[in-house]
């Protein structure tokens, strides 16, 4: 029995779950604004091996702060970002929130990157908060 279903805009990449999500940052850093198009990105970590991929995103590659390398995998078809990965957490895969069915399971843990965040976004000071990705 999954956990939890997901899909892009247009359902070209789709997804199952059966794992527990531990870590979902709120992150405000610059280059998940741009990305998402949205002022912050919701993520949720999970280990890749408990999610199953149904479709094949296309990829983009950039640097983070830190010099490892993030891929951003997105549909083709309609642009929707689905995932990520950071060559600094191998086997997780950094599922974009927006994109899961069972919106309950949306609940972020941590704020990260608040030096960089818009300053009209309110947050919510009961979660942990760091400037940066904390390690
Ligand atoms: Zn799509
Ligand atoms: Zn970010």
């Amino acid at each position: 029995m999954p956990k939890f279903s997901g899909s892009c805009l247009c359902g070209k990449i789709k997804l199952r779950g059966n794992g527990n999500i531990n870590v979902s940052p709120n992150c405000h850093c610059a280059d998940c604004r741009r990305a998402t198009g949205a002022v912050y990105a919701t993520m949720l970590f999970i280990t890749e091996d408990q999610v199953e991929i149904e479709g094949t995103p296309s990829t983009f590659h950039h640097k983070s702060d830190r010099g490892s390398d993030m891929e951003k995998c997105f549909c083709s078809n309609c642009g929707s970002q689905v995932f990520g990965r950071n060559s600094s957490r191998p086997g997780i895969l950094s599922l974009r929130a927006g994109i899961i069915d069972q919106t309950e399971l949306i609940n972020p843990t941590v704020n990260v990157f608040l030096s960089s965040k818009v300053t009209s976004t309110p947050i919510n000071n009961q979660l942990p908060a760091y400037d940066k990705m904390p390690n």
